[in-house]
């Protein structure tokens, strides 16, 4: 299944604007957003705009657009977070821990001694979301 929107999905809404997200970067294809159940301080997510489920049904185009994106985010979290390392993945089926089926990149910063856990479990403040999201825009190049 691969279309331009979903009305059943999260991030399509997102997208839309029809529900709020803290919003790190956007372009005509993809957008970066915070993770709303953060792993981490600055968990964050590159989303193509595009109703794709998984990385078997998005487009060779976008696989380039999401990664480029991932690598941008990646760098901005490294320069206004300095975390210790940085995951950079994604999950595809439910098998695999895939929870929402619109293809997006995680982009995780890590310190030393964290738990490596790929999700959170508390939902974070949209304010500290917020601030979170203009902290890291303000280190993109
Ligand atoms: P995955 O398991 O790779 O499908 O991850 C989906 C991610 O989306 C999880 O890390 C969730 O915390 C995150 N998420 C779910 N709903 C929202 C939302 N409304 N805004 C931002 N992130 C969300
Ligand atoms: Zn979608």
């Amino acid at each position: 299944m691969s279309e331009q929107s979903n009305a059943d999905c999260i991030f399509c809404k997102i997208i839309a604007g029809e529900i709020p997200a803290a919003v790190i970067f956007e372009d005509d294809d993809v957008v970066a957003f915070c993770d709303a159940f953060p792993a981490e301080q600055g968990h964050a997510l590159v989303v193509p705009k595009a109703h794709h489920p998984d990385v078997f049904a998005l487009p060779e185009a976008l696989v380039a657009k999401v990664n480029i994106a991932a690598q941008r985010l990646a760098l901005a979290q490294r320069k206004a977070l300095q975390p210790d390392g940085l995951l950079v993945t994604q999950f595809n089926g439910e098998a695999a821990g895939q929870t929402v089926f619109h293809y997006h990149v995680h982009c995780l910063p890590r310190w030393a001694g964290s738990d490596r856990a790929t999700h959170g479990r508390a939902q974070a403040n949209p304010d500290d979301l917020k601030a979170m999201a203009e902290r890291i825009a303000a280190a993109l190049d």
